[in-house]
């Protein structure tokens, strides 16, 4: 059964490959979207990027994060905090073009963007959550225990989403609050691997939370004439292409961060850092002791090998909160 429709996906990614192929050859430039604070926009083939909302941004050029404690059974806590700092060193370091929109594969020496990632330390504090009146933790949070809300709701698609990160942002100007990276982790979702190279049947922590970064750094998915992007919105077991932003990505974190940007480096969350959950007066007594998985077993292949759909709801999936 599962073979079977890993060949009807593999035909659709020929063909997506085919009409990426023509698109360059018309001209195709940077294809790099950035997340907005559009109310609704669902890309499609046609319109990939919206060009309605305002794009979202950091405004410090240094954000601070912070691994949940816990980490995962899968992964400990250190490899956990060194994994997240290749993944964010890895945007802060692209080599910037001049022109971020022809994205010219020549165009580049302009320095790196005015966006670094900071690790404050762990965290106890295991929800994602954004307190608009207490203190703050932009945190990276391992669900071992299923694809399910602070509160025990499940979440969708658990067998076909690698991980979410949830935004809060300004919806006036676009500048973000908040960010949380939530990863699938419970090992019946999804076996995760830190090992290099990964085996072909796994899933490599590191191109997941390269991808998620860059969703936390305000970028959507890019268009799906380029495959080759850490910002494509599939992924597949094995693969370690996502590492290394391509091309494309370079020139939308750049766009979005250029180098010469004026602005201050405070990495302190909004409201200063907050180790424990419910930040908010009063508590809301949030905790993630979520139950198990129902359907527990269920993989990613079908997923991870989805077709047109799957691309465009994104199988590393990012949300959006209002601040
Ligand atoms: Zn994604």
């Amino acid at each position: 059964m599962r073979r079977s429709s890993r060949r009807g996906a593999q035909n659709a990614l020929t063909a997506l490959a085919a009409a990426a192929i023509t698109l360059a050859l018309a001209g195709d430039a940077g294809a790099w979207c950035r997340t907005t604070t559009s109310k609704s926009f669902t890309p499609t083939l046609a319109k990939p990027c919206d060009d309605a909302g305002l794009p979202l941004y950091w405004s410090s050029r240094c954000v601070g994060y912070d691994v949940q404690q816990g980490a995962s059974v899968q992964v400990d806590l250190a490899t956990a905090r060194a994994t997240m700092a290749k993944a964010f060193a890895a945007w802060s370091s692209v080599d910037c073009p001049a022109d971020a929109v022809t994205c010219a594969a020549t165009d580049v020496g302009q320095g790196s963007p005015s966006i670094e990632a900071h690790d404050l330390g762990p965290v106890s504090c295991a929800c994602a959550e954004y307190n608009q009146k207490g203190g703050n933790s932009n945190s990276i949070i391992f669900l071992d225990h299923g694809w399910f809300n602070c509160d025990g709701s499940p979440k969708t698609d658990a067998d076909v989403t690698l991980a979410l990160t949830t935004v809060t942002f300004n919806t006036d100007s676009g500048e973000i609050y908040d960010a949380d990276m939530e990863i699938n982790s419970l090992p019946t979702n999804a076996k995760i691997t830190t090992t290099d190279p990964p085996a072909q049947v796994l899933y490599d922590l590191q191109s997941i939370v390269t991808h998620e970064a860059g969703h936390f750094l305000g970028l959507a998915h890019t268009q799906p004439t380029h495959p080759e992007a850490t910002m494509f919105a599939r992924y597949s077991q094995g693969e370690t292409a996502m590492r290394v932003p391509s091309r494309d990505d370079a020139c939308g974190i750049c766009a979005a961060y250029p180098p010469k940007r004026v602005t201050v480096c405070d990495d302190q969350p909004r409201r200063g850092l907050t180790d424990v959950c419910g930040g908010d007066p009063p508590a809301t007594g949030c905790h993630c002791e979520a139950p198990g998985a129902a359907g527990g077993g269920r993989g990613f292949g079908l997923a991870a090998i989805g077709a047109l759909a799957a691309l465009v709801t994104g199988v590393i999936a990012r949300r959006r909160r209002r601040g």
